[in-house]
């Protein structure tokens, strides 16, 4: 009887246990997660550039924010680069293309459960303003995710721009892990760039991302 009583106790303490891990994992979906995030250009490559704004230095400041955000909530974050430097070796002439495919690489290597690259946007007329989301089809999961992003920006950041399937993008359609490009906003219109330097509004994108990723892994 004394050791039925014990295997009872030891039974309900384990059963305790599982619930409370359990519960834990539902309160915390990022716990564990693998998450890459890829701060677009760097170094020689400013990409977008407007009145002294270098959009590889605005990309890298709101990934960082992102990545502390990740964190706090149990997910392992990595970045493609850590300051104002690329990834490209060897010579200057295909400098572009080594950078991509050396980010590509890290990423599929990596085995991560999503990558999320980001960038600003930038386009002639200066006019067009909003974020949006660009996923190449190479994974079936990326559609999925650029619907959630566009969602959360949609409602979030005052945005009425549609996400797109682009098969363009060099670093997407060679990355298989599921994950998306966000261009966060365009770089190229006056009142959005005055935004997007902004240390505010730079917070507030990386929370919206925070929550688009909790929504994608909780599902
Ligand atoms: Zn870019």
């Amino acid at each position: 009887m004394k050791y039925k009583i014990g295997a009872l106790v030891i039974l309900l303490t384990l059963l305790c246990f599982f619930n409370y891990v359990s519960a834990k994992n539902k309160d915390l979906p990022l716990l564990s997660k693998v998450i890459y995030l890829d701060a677009g250009h760097g170094g020689a490559d400013s990409g977008a550039f407007y009145k002294n704004v270098k959009e590889s230095d605005l990309n890298l400041k709101i990934t960082k924010k992102v990545m502390d955000l990740l964190k706090n909530e149990g997910a392992i974050v990595y970045l493609t680069r850590y300051g104002d430097y690329d990834l490209s070796v060897g010579n200057a002439w295909n400098r572009k293309r080594s950078d991509l495919s050396r980010r590509a690489n890290i990423i599929n290597r990596s085995e991560c459960d999503l990558y999320l690259s980001i960038h600003l946007n930038a386009e002639d007329s200066g006019t067009l303003h909003g974020a949006e989301v660009y996923y190449d089809t190479i994974n079936p999961e990326n559609k999925k995710i650029a619907e959630i992003f566009q969602e959360e920006f949609k409602e979030n950041l005052n945005t009425t721009r549609d996400y797109k399937e682009n098969s363009t993008k060099y670093l997407q359609r060679r990355v298989s892990r599921p994950g998306v490009l966000l261009e966060v906003g365009f770089l190229s219109n006056s009142s959005e760039r005055a935004l997007l330097r902004d240390d505010t509004y730079q917070n507030k994108i990386a929370d919206v991302i925070r929550r688009a990723v909790n929504i994608y892994f909780s599902n």
